[in-house]
């Protein structure tokens, strides 16, 4: 920093460890509605209009198409037939007449462009849950073409051929479809809070992140800023010397974590399969990098966020195979889709408007009022695993009670599924785990969701991070409750939420009785360094200790008490 210059730190919430400097690139908000103008009224002014609408609409379609090459030569094959259908949209003739007949109407360009995509809009709107969920991919035609015209920033992640930081006031998981984590260096957001899917993306592309960060929304493009993600802070204009200072300590610690190899055990072998999470065939790299023994959440929402029709059957089989073929000593947990909140699926809208999304139709409930979905979903599996030795355990999301274990169960079975199970993602289940155990093969707790229902705090919302914290006593309670009911009952209790990948929480979580933990490939090396230096007495010694704590806070101190070795690994 030059002399003389206060330094500048705004602070969030760390959220993906490690180090990253770069410009900032920010992701523009909404465009704005085109004003109700109209042009000269000339011929010769209907002519300029109509050519600058037409030159829009080609630009949008090229940057598309651009767009999705550079998606397909990232590996996202998928995003390039996505964008490529968008650039058709942008090239339909019979949108060309709708605008031009609007301009000879005297409208001028932009307003044009809006009022000839509404009534295609309304078409597609009535026309079927199918083509209704098209509507998306055209208003982002529109509003890119509309941008053009009005001479504002495009909608959406810029594109960019150098490193740089990205904020926005959050990600749609949608959004970082197309990101390149070779030039994204860091993630800044205002908001989301630690298990927010931007987090969860941050981690599992090893990308650092900062999020619930509200100063963010003050830095201006291509300010040049240093992310901490370990300690999350952000640092506006630092010196060099801070920044290779930084960018050392984080290669050394991923030096120092690449020595941990090998199945995850306490010190004294009782073992503790570590799981990766993934979303895709794309996560699966890092996942065997870091030693993964197989996959705990395979997310398949993922695969289908960015896009407007259902999956076919033969696609579906193909991505669940790539993953079971990654891991053929292991198993590999997949999760059928949890669509709804804020993963919502284009061609699994929710049936009407939902105040409360997180505590609307998502998971379990969006998939029961579509049957043929999760039954398409279920065989595609079964055929997806037909041949493999991969071990292949199948979890619905968001179930509450008994009922809901049992239909799925039973969609399960009827499918050909051999090892259903749920995730223990809501209170109910948790306090009730020994009724719901009887009807399934295991659990895995999702303490993300566990944690926003248990202390009442949307994940999304950055200023409650405080609360969305697993380590709030109440939320330990609940999986100690989980992991007994399973003993009891002789069940598997895993846990796949980000508490999974917290290095100290792990053991505490081990000492509450899980079997096994699966998270961001990126958290694995750490999480299992952690386990390698302490022993099981110790890691129920931590437990007792966090559940005998009254706050979140209290309960990280007992339990490090409890640790000795954590200062090792520089926690
Ligand atoms: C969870 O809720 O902890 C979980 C693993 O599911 P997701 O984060 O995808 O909602
Ligand atoms: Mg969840």
């Amino acid at each position: 920093m030059p002399d003389g210059r206060a330094a500048r730190m705004l602070t969030g919430a760390g959220v993906s460890p490690g180090a990253g400097a770069g410009p900032v690139v920010r992701v523009a908000g909404s465009v704005p509605e085109p004003p109700a103008a109209t042009h000269g009224g000339t011929a010769e002014d209907a002519r300029g209009e109509k050519a600058a609408a037409t030159r829009a609409l080609e630009a949008v379609a090229a940057d598309l198409e651009a767009c999705g090459e550079r998606a397909a030569a990232a590996g996202n094959a998928d995003a390039r037939d996505v964008l490529g259908a968008q650039a058709l949209m942008a090239r339909d003739p019979g949108l060309a007449d709708g605008v031009a007949a609007q301009i000879d109407g005297g409208t001028a360009a932009a307003r044009a462009v809006y009022e000839a995509f509404a009534v295609y809009r309304a078409v597609l709107a009535s026309a079927g849950e199918y083509l209704a969920a098209r509507v998306a991919d055209l208003d982002d035609i529109r509003d890119r073409a509309v941008a053009r015209l009005l001479g504002v920033p495009m909608p959406g992640v810029p594109q960019r051929d150098e490193p740089f930081v990205l904020v926005a006031r959050d990600l749609a998981p949608a959004d970082t479809a197309v990101l390149d984590p070779a030039l994204v260096v860091a993630f800044v957001t205002e908001e989301g809070g630690p298990t927010s899917h931007t987090a969860i993306l941050a981690r599992t592309m090893g990308v650092p992140a900062v999020v619930a960060c509200p100063e963010c929304a003050d830095l201006a493009e291509g300010t040049r800023v240093l992310v901490d993600g370990t300690a999350g802070t952000v640092h506006v204009d630092p010196a060099e010397t801070e920044v290779s200072a930084a960018l050392r300590r984080s290669a050394a610690r991923a030096s120092l974590l690449a020595e941990s190899t090998g199945p995850g055990a306490t010190r004294d072998g009782h073992a503790v399969p570590l799981l990766a999470n993934v979303g895709g065939p794309q996560d699966l790299d890092a996942a065997l990098a870091a030693g993964a023994e197989g996959v705990g959440l395979y997310r398949t929402e993922f695969l289908f966020l960015d896009r407007a029709h259902a999956p076919s059957d033969a696609e579906q089989e193909a991505a669940y195979r790539a993953v079971l073929e990654a891991f053929p000593q292991g198993k590999v947990v997949v999760r059928t889709l949890d669509a709804g909140a804020d993963k919502p699926l284009a061609f699994l809208p929710p049936p009407g408007e939902e105040p409360n999304p997180a505590l609307g139709e998502r998971g379990l409930r969006m998939l029961r009022r579509h049957p043929e979905v999760l039954s398409a979903q279920l065989t595609a599996l079964r055929r997806a695993s037909a041949g493999l030795t991969t071990r292949l355990e199948v979890m619905a999301p968001m179930v509450t009670d008994v009922e809901e274990a049992r239909y799925f169960a039973a969609a399960c079975a009827e499918a050909g599924i051999d090892h259903p199970g749920i995730m223990i993602e809501v209170p109910a289940a948790a306090l009730r785990a020994g009724d719901l155990a009887p009807e399934v093969e295991f659990f895995s707790v999702g303490t993300n969701d566990l944690t926003q229902y248990a202390c009442a705090a949307d994940r999304q919302i950055g200023g409650l991070a405080r609360l969305q914290d697993a380590w709030q006593p109440a939320v330990l309670d609940l999986v100690a409750l989980t992991a007994e009911a399973a003993v009891d009952t002789e069940r598997g209790c895993g846990v796949c939420g980000e508490a999974a990948g917290d290095p100290v929480l792990a053991c505490v979580l081990v000492g509450l009785g899980v079997t096994s933990l699966s998270m961001s490939a990126p958290s694995l090396p750490l999480v299992r360094a952690s386990l390698a230096r302490h022993t099981l007495a110790q890691c129920r010694r931590a437990a007792v200790a966090a559940r005998s704590a009254r706050t979140a806070d209290e309960a990280r101190t007992a339990a490090r008490a409890e640790l000795p070795a954590l200062p090792e690994l520089g926690l």
